[in-house]
């Protein structure tokens, strides 16, 4: 039997970010796969590193806290990440929407957010293909883009320069406890005794928490996205709208439409190569990663009615991926009550790379037992939190084992 004191399970984003901060700082660590690297959600999203999509408070403030790293962890890598400041603007398109949206960034701005709104015509001059169906814009400088494969596998190289183990293709089957302590992790090609288990396994992490008797109350969440052939600069920052903000906090201000049921609203990214990524959908649908015709064409026509020159792009291929939800929308990160050395870094949704850099900071300080960097409140992260859900329900709601 092999020996490391951490074992994370997961090589996605959140895990390789959290191997790396653990072998930094000097913890003997194995990330072990049953995939390869960035097999799972991580390399089926987006590319942004938002900060208007947080909700203001402790998520808006992890992400502000998480954007100040990139730039020091593309120092400590090999691979480039393409982490690029371009902002972003959240197309308004009703003025019901506006008043929304106009309290939204209020409270963004009194977390040091700095977000305008502008009227059509400005909204407009500063983003010439947006001039479809708008009655105007936000508009933040902050917002970033980055490479999300190139990401994690910028993470997973630095972990194991700085002595991380890796066993990929390998699955976590079991997790054995001794005296209330986890003791080591039981897998498909031998065991690995540890003193901390980190369950970094995203949509997956309620089965990891299942083989020591936990409840997780993390649902996927699926997303859809629509990639298009390169084309030269088709907008300044990212887009997004406003109802995109609402179908990932406030789904019940959608209507009752099938495109309001499966959570339409626009994002769009272009990649270093040109092709733009159009988004996307919010829908339960168990774990299932198809994509479907129905939805792509509500993404289409809803993007499309904002940026109206997309009508004359050709799409090359689509794809979906599984946000790990969560019920407050926040992670779930740190120490488990009753599982000494069960930690979680779970549960990301929407926000995983832009979160990745404070979770592996955080789960690391956690495990080292050091004083916090960061002044957050971990017990609004932690699974204690959901202690009174009726995780019945939740599972039933989410088809989380379906
Ligand atoms: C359409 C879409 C767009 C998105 N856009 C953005 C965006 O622009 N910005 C942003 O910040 N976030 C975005 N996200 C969210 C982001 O992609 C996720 O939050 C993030 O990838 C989650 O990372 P993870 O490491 O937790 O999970 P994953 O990447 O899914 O990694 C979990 C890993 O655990 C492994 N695993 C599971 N069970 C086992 C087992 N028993 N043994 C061993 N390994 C196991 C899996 O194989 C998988 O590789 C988007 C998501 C979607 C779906």
């Amino acid at each position: 039997m092999s020996s490391v004191d951490a074992v994370v399970i997961g090589g996605g984003v959140i895990g390789c970010a959290v191997a790396y901060n653990l072998a930094k700082a000097g913890v003997s660590v194995a990330i072990v796969e049953r995939d390869d690297i960035c097999a799972g959600t991580s390399a089926a999203c987006d590319t942004a590193i938002h900060l208007q999509s947080k909700s203001p408070g402790l998520h808006l403030r992890m992400a502000q806290e998480s954007i100040k790293l990139f730039p020091e962890l593309q120092k400590d890598f090999d691979e480039d990440i393409h982490f690029k400041k371009t902002g972003t603007m959240i197309a308004i398109q009703t003025r019901e929407q506006n008043e929304v949206m106009r309290v939204f960034a209020e409270r963004q701005r009194n977390n040091g957010l700095d977000v305008v709104i502008l009227d059509r015509a400005a909204a407009v001059e500063k983003q010439p293909m947006m001039k479809g169906d708008l009655v105007g814009a936000t508009y933040c400088t902050a917002d970033a883009t980055i490479h999300p494969q190139f990401l994690t596998k910028g993470y997973f190289q630095a972990a194991k320069k700085y002595g991380a183990k890796a066993m990929l293709h390998t699955n976590v089957e079991n997790i054995a406890l001794k005296d209330g302590h986890v003791a080591s992790v039981i897998t498909n090609r031998g065991n690995i005794q540890c003193k901390y288990v980190v369950n970094a396994c995203g949509a997956y992490a309620p089965f990891i928490g299942k083989l020591t008797g936990l409840d997780i109350p993390i649902a996927p969440r699926r997303g859809q996205i629509v990639v298009t052939e390169p084309m030269p600069k088709f907008t300044h920052t990212i887009v997004n709208c406003a109802r995109y903000i609402a179908a990932k906090f406030r789904p019940d201000l959608l209507g009752t439409s099938e495109a309001d049921r499966m959570g339409i609203g626009l994002s769009l990214t272009q990649t270093e190569r040109g092709n733009l990524l159009i988004g996307g959908t919010r829908e339960f649908v168990g774990y299932d990663t198809r994509t479907t015709q129905k939805a792509l064409l509500y993404i289409l026509q809803h993007a499309a009615n904002i940026l109206p020159a997309l009508k004359d792009i050709h799409i090359i291929r689509t794809f979906a991926g599984l946000r790990p939800f969560t019920p407050d929308g926040l992670p779930i990160l740190g120490n488990v009550p009753g599982i000494e050395g069960f930690v979680m870094a779970a549960g990301h949704e929407g926000d995983g790379l832009a979160l990745s850099a404070i979770t592996g900071r955080l789960i690391t300080e956690i495990i080292c037992e050091k004083q916090s960097a960061y002044d957050f409140d971990l017990t609004k992260l932690s699974l204690e939190r959901y202690k009174n859900l009726d995780i019945k329900a939740f599972e039933a709601q989410y088809a989380v084992y379906k």
